[in-house]
This record gives C-alpha cells, sequence and structure tokens, in this order.
C-alpha cells in the first residue's frame, strides 16, 4: 500500500493531501550529463547551450536507456505532426523520469513513454490519435489573437486590457503551444509566420496604442516568453509602460521561471527587475509573474528560489496558468498534486488551468468540457479559495469562459454553446458588432470522446482528408501572410 492511499484512509478523503519536500533530481543519472558540475547547472549560459534540439542530441543524452523505436517514433512525429520544434533546456529535461534509476539498455522506455513532461514537452507520434488527430475546427490561431491586432503583436480582446507579444521565442517550446502559428522555428508541418516590422517599431506602436486608449488599465507582456528578451530591452519597455498613465496591471509571462529557472536568478536580471517593481510600487501599479507549470514534477527547489526571488524583487505576485491535457494533468489528484507544490513548496499561487486549444494535431490532448467540469468539481474544497484554480476554456471570438458558464451543451456531438459581454476590438463598429452580445459562438469537444451517434455524425459530417487539411493550412497562413504584410 502506498503513502498516498494509507493517508487517503487515514482521512477518509478522496484526496490525500500531504506536504512534500521539493527535490531537485539527481541530473547525473543520465549518460550524457555524468560529469556535469552543480556550478555549470545552476549557470543559465551552460543550460541554453545544452537544450535537447534533436532526435541526435536526446540520443546523446539518454544513450541505450531509451530503445530505438522511441527514437523512430520521435522523429515521424518531427516529420509529420509536430506543430513545435524541439527545446528542451536541461532544467525540464532532469524532471522526466526523475526518480527513475537507469539499469540498462531499454530499461527507461516505458517510463519515458509514460512521463507527464515528456508527453507534452517531447511528443511523439504514437501519443497522437489517429481516428482524428485534429479537429475539424482546428486552426492555427485558434484564438483569433491576429484578427485582434491593433498594432502588430497587440493583441485587443477584452475591454479593458491587452495582450503584447513583444517576441516570437521562447527558452523551451511546448509541443501543445497555442501560439504555434507564430511562436518557434518552422516546422515540416507548420511554416510560421514572422513579424513584419522591426523589433523597436513594434514595441513603440505598442507603447502609443496603450497612450492613446485611456479604456486599457491592464497589459500581459508576453511572446513567446518574456525571459528571451534581454534583460535592459525588458526593462525599458517595462519602463515605458509604466509611464501610461492608465496602466494599473502588468503581467509577465515566462514559462522560464518553471523550464529555465537559472534565467529569473541571475544577478542581473534580479536587480533589473526590483528597479520595475520600486517603480511600479511608487506609481501604484501592480506588476506580477504568470508562469505556466503543468505538472508537480516541474515544481523543484530552483523554481521555488526563481519564485522567490521575483517576490523579494518586489513583485506583487507569481501565479501559475497551467493547460489541461490528457496524459500529463487531467486528473484530480495530478491537478492538486501540482497546486500544493506550487503553493506548499514554491509560493507560486495557482491561478487557471486552460483547455488545450483547438489548434491542429492537439486532439490526444485535449480534453472534453463535460470532464472539464467533472475535474473543477474534485478540485474544489482542499485549496484555499484564492489559490482554487479556474478550469476556463478559451472560447475562439469570445475569451476566458469559466468551464460552468456554457450557454447550451449538445453532449452527443461535443458542441458547446457561449456568449460574452463585451464586444472585441474587430466587433467594435466593425462587421458582426450587432449581434456580438446576443449570437452564441461555439467550441468543439474532441471527437473521440463522444458517444457513438456523435462520432458518426462528425463522420458524415466533419471528415476532412489530410490533404484538405493542409490546403486549408496553407490558405489560411497565405491570408495571415497578406495581413501582416499590411502593418
Ligand atoms: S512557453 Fe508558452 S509561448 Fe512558449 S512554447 Fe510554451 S506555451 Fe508556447
Amino acid at each position: 500500500m502506498s503513502i498516498e492511499t494509507a493517508i487517503g484512509l487515514e482521512t477518509g478523503q478522496p484526496y490525500p493531501y500531504r506536504r512534500v519536500e521539493l527535490v531537485e533530481p539527481d541530473w547525473t543519472r543520465f549518460p550524457g550529463w555524468r560529469d556535469v558540475t552543480a556550478a555549470e547547472w545552476a549557470s543559465v549560459q551552460w543550460q541554453r547551450a545544452h537544450c535537447v534540439k534533436n532526435v541526435r542530441q536526446l540520443r546523446e543524452l539518454l544513450g541505450d536507456l531509451v530503445d530505438d523505436r522511441f527514437y523512430a517514433d520521435l522523429e515521424r512525429d518531427q516529420a509529420e505532426r509536430a506543430t513545435m520544434s524541439m527545446l528542451v533546456p536541461p532544467q525540464m529535461m532532469n524532471t522526466m523520469v526523475p526518480l527513475s534509476v537507469p539499469a540498462g539498455p531499454g530499461s527507461l522506455t516505458d517510463a519515458f513513454y509514460a512521463d507527464p513532461i515528456r508527453h507534452y514537452m517531447i511528443p511523439v507520434f504514437s501519443d497522437r490519435r489517429t481516428d482524428w488527430s485534429s479537429h475539424p475546427h482546428a486552426t492555427r490561431d485558434s484564438l483569433h489573437e491576429h484578427d485582434m491586432w491593433v498594432a502588430e503583436g497587440l493583441t485587443h480582446r477584452y475591454p479593458t486590457k491587452v495582450l503584447a507579444e513583444l517576441l516570437p521565442t521562447c527558452p523551451q517550446y511546448c509541443g501543445h503551444c497555442t501560439r504555434m502559428d507564430l511562436v518557434g522555428n518552422s516546422t515540416p508541418v507548420i511554416d510560421k509566420l514572422k513579424f513584419a516590422g522591426k523589433p523597436n517599431d513594434r514595441l513603440g506602436d505598442m507603447i502609443d496604442y496603450l497612450r492613446r486608449t485611456p479604456s486599457v488599465r491592464d497589459v500581459v507582456v508576453s511572446g513567446g516568453d518574456v525571459a528571451n528578451m534581454p534583460c535592459p530591452r525588458l526593462e525599458q519597455f517595462l519602463m515605458s509602460v509604466l509611464e501610461v498613465e492608465n496602466i494599473r496591471d502588468i503581467r509577465l509571462a515566462t514559462k522560464a521561471l518553471i523550464g529555465l529557472p537559472q534565467h529569473w536568478l541571475q544577478p542581473d536580471v534580479r536587480t533589473g527587475m526590483e528597479r520595475v517593481a520600486t517603480v511600479a510600487r511608487a506609481r501604484g501599479v501592480s506588476i506580477a509573474m504568470h508562469t505556466h507549470a503543468n505538472h508537480a514534477n516541474s515544481v523543484t527547489p530552483l523554481v521555488a528560489e526563481a519564485a522567490g526571488a521575483m517576490l523579494d524583487a518586489g513583485l506583487r505576485d507569481v501565479r501559475n496558468q497551467g493547460v489541461l491535457l490528457n496524459g500529463v494533468n487531467a486528473d484530480p489528484h495530478a491537478l492538486l498534486d501540482l497546486c500544493f507544490g506550487l503553493l506548499d513548496g514554491a509560493r507560486i499561487m495557482p491561478y487557471y488551468f486552460y483547455m488545450c486549444d483547438m489548434i491542429p494535431f492537439s486532439e490526444h490532448w485535449r480534453v472534453s468540457v463535460a470532464d472539464a467540469q467533472r475535474l473543477q468539481h474534485h478540485i474544489m474544497g482542499y485549496l484555499p479559495g484564492f489559490a482554487t484554480p479556474r478550469i476556463v476554456c478559451d472560447v475562439p471570438f469570445v475569451g476566458k469562459r469559466w468551464v460552468h458558464q456554457l450557454a447550451d451543451y449538445d453532449t452527443e456531438r461535443g458542441i458547446s454553446y457561449w456568449t460574452k459581454n463585451y464586444r472585441t476590438s474587430i466587433e467594435i463598429g466593425g462587421e458582426g458588432a450587432g449581434d456580438a452580445l446576443s449570437r452564441t459562438y461555439e467550441y468543439y469537444d474532441p471527437i473521440h470522446t463522444l458517444p457513438e451517434a456523435g462520432r458518426q455524425w462528425w463522420e458524415e459530417h466533419g471528415r476532412l482528408d489530410e490533404s484538405a487539411l493542409r490546403a486549408a493550412e496553407v490558405a489560411e497562413a497565405s491570408r495571415r501572410t497578406a495581413a501582416l504584410q499590411a502593418w
């Protein structure tokens, strides 16, 4: 009987809470890092230089601990399915199969296949659905963020807040990335779009928009990942935002706090953040950091140290926005383990779990709205109310909705209907302005989760063959390229 089961029986509760001490797994268990020192591990330069970027490098790291069939599976995924290229910092790699002690050729294969962090950072072909690998309504920019750009990279979707995409790169690339349209290197499957404007011009245009739009009070400063912006330039941008009278909230989006905490622990980065936080405090502006952990194994002492460094620098809060993913965390215990790890061990506030968006080849990760509602129910009551994350569905053309907020739900065909109470920037005075607040908007469950009648309906009405899907992708990419060139 495991300790968890014993405590569960002892408390009589479905979830057996226990305080867990964070641990940094021993990286020398991997053949490729046998001689890596603690000083090298702590160095952000060493971490960046030793990211795993391709199958060859993964093989060099793991050697024959993982069977050839895994590498072949990965190669096929890279060629035929992956929407993101591979980029895994050692810190993230080290949280995969953290407890396994390698014992010989092939000994890690099964555990590596099953690992939750591997599942979303290094997806393989056999992970994906073969019946419906993409939903017929999946699109490259599933949230239509580009359609709502008011300056290149500045999305104005909600009435009082904007999203500033400063740059299109990250220190790590997640297989399920919602911004797969723009973020990262092109893959054989997805030709990425490129910003047309020069970086300084783009950032200047963003600041101009904030200045002339007093209804905006809140800026999410994102990317990509702000950890990839040289610290002095990020500081300069944030100081410019802080000079805009109407801005009261700034949120910095960085998964690197989890994937590359060494970045946020650098002395110059810490002092830069301290200067920004000092100005923010003097002006009464709240500045917080939003990060992205999907599994408890990601929360290590180094992550806790980096989060603590940001709080010590004067940020108001560090919050987590995870993504609900099958094979990773779509289970009440996994979600609660992660939330308690963040809260108890790292002072990171559990905030949201997003349902995985309807991007191409994501069906194996996505869960239905009904399952998301059940998960929300199961995680209620264990965490403090202020730290109980909301599971949200980011509905195309609407925005975030709590999963219980739907207006209607056809559970047979897996179509949920949602309403909204504000207009996005494309509806103000534009096409669709009239009924934006009275019509419903659809979100689609993964087809494989539907009852037989629903699956049959999609077979008859929704089947797009691979070439049609590819053609639709190409047409969509051309349309967006034309739109970008118009900036
Ligand atoms: S860190 Fe965020 S933006 Fe970057 S690849 Fe992952 S999900 Fe996408």
